[in-house]
């Protein structure tokens, strides 16, 4: 038989899902595992969103959309997005998608040319590397340290830059860092994209997991030259709890906004019509629900850093937002554990889940070894759990 296409045979499974799928199976065959792999709330998704679905499917509201999404979500993604940023778009200028790794994929097949350059800077959600090679880009990939809080400076973003360079790629409270940048570093990075002519994909899906009460500032809102060369991605999976609903939305100026429109209208039509009806509830019901998930999730940071910090050979940098900490494993390189000689990331996060039975990500799919990342938004007992198993398993 004739080969497969290239492009898709140079594709890498998700990490993260694959992880979760096995941390899931385990579960399911009676193992006592302890999930601290795949980024997804452990709240359920609050009771007026789910009533707002049970009321689309009561009432018949059971047929397509427009592909962009109904007018009413389109229109609760602006009001939201103008109620938290200050930030005006029209609905026009908004699309749903089946989530926001799907409105991630629809922007950069709207932005990217085969052989053009996506800058990204690592560590970086292993999904970013992949769809730019799905449409066919280049991924250039700018390292950052921890000791630079992971973030990267305008200077390194400007040396990145060549005449092939389309895109910048930054994640806002990041995954998997959980770092933030502020107002200033925001600036100095939109006015280099500006001098060069680049556009900006700035995933914000954390921005209400930010915590110590610092405050988010969206790249978009720092002026209407910066705010036309952006796509906004974001979505109702992690402020809400919603990720099984798969509910997306980009914003961006309206020519962008209608050529991913006709990439939807060929490829999915619209995400199910009644997760978005629930999604409009989402975004325009109560928000208390909000806080209180970020209350408990700035909760179960403090907890992980405060233990992990203590621990021999193991230490983390305080995130800012998300619900990820990188884990300093350098130490653990050369050690035997669990009968294995440890001599990566993968290993020890391999080891860690056979021997000690918890799940964590190894940073290699982020774009950097010696660290694997461990995500708190699972429950408390399961936190302390899984930390004193970590705990045992480096001893
Ligand atoms: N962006 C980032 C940074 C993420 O971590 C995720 C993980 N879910 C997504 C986008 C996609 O979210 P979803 O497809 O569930 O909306
Ligand atoms: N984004 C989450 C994570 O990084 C969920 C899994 C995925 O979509 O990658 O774990």
């Amino acid at each position: 038989m004739k080969e497969i296409s290239k492009i898709a045979a140079n594709i890498q499974a998700s990490t993260t899902l694959t992880v979760d799928a096995l941390f899931k199976q385990m579960k399911a065959d009676g193992i006592d595992v302890i999930g601290f792999g795949a980024g997804e709330p452990d709240f359920d998704t609050p009771e007026n969103i789910k009533e707002a679905a049970y009321k689309a499917i009561k009432t018949g509201q059971t047929k397509y959309t427009p592909a962009s999404g109904m007018p009413e979500l389109r229109r609760a993604v602006a009001f939201r997005l103008l109620e938290d940023f200050g930030t005006g778009y029209e609905p026009e200028q908004i699309v749903v998608a089946s989530g926001a790794k799907h409105n991630v994929y629809v922007t950069l097949q709207t932005l990217v040319n085969i052989g053009d350059e996506v800058i990204l800077p690592a560590p970086y959600w292993v999904t970013y590397e992949e769809t730019i090679k799905m449409v066919g880009g280049i991924p250039v990939i700018i390292p950052t340290t921890e000791a630079d809080s992971f973030k990267i400076t305008e200077k390194q973003l400007e040396a990145a830059i060549t005449d092939k360079t389309k895109l910048f790629i930054i994640n806002n409270p990041s995954n998997p860092t959980g770092m933030l940048y502020n107002e200033r570093e925001l600036r100095a990075l939109a006015d280099v994209c500006a001098r060069h002519d680049l556009y900006i994909m700035s995933d914000e899906i954390y921005y209400n997991l930010v915590y110590d009460g610092k405050k988010f500032t969206s790249i978009a809102e720092l002026g209407e030259d910066i705010k036309e060369r952006t796509v906004i991605i974001n979505g109702v999976s992690k402020t809400y709890a919603m990720t099984g609903w798969r509910i997306g939305y980009s914003a961006s100026n309206l020519k962008l906004a209608k050529v991913m429109g006709n990439y939807l209208s060929h490829s999915t039509s619209s995400p199910s019509t009644i997760s978005q009806l629930a999604a409009v509830e989402a975004l325009r019901g109560p928000q208390e629900s909000v806080k209180s998930m970020r209350v408990e999730f700035e909760k179960r940071r403090d907890y992980i850093c405060e233990r992990i910090n203590a621990m021999e050979g193991l230490s983390c940098r305080k995130p800012d937002g998300a619900f990820y900490i990188m884990l300093n494993i350098e130490k653990q390189i050369g050690r035997v554990l669990g009968g294995k000689q440890i001599t990566n990331s993968d290993e020890f996060s391999l080891a860690l889940l056979e021997s000690g039975k918890v799940a964590t990500v190894s940073c290699t799919g982020f774009g950097c070894d010696n660290f694997v990342r461990l995500t708190y938004a699972s429950s408390m007992e399961s936190i302390i759990k899984g930390l004193d198993r970590i705990e045992e398993f480096i001893n």
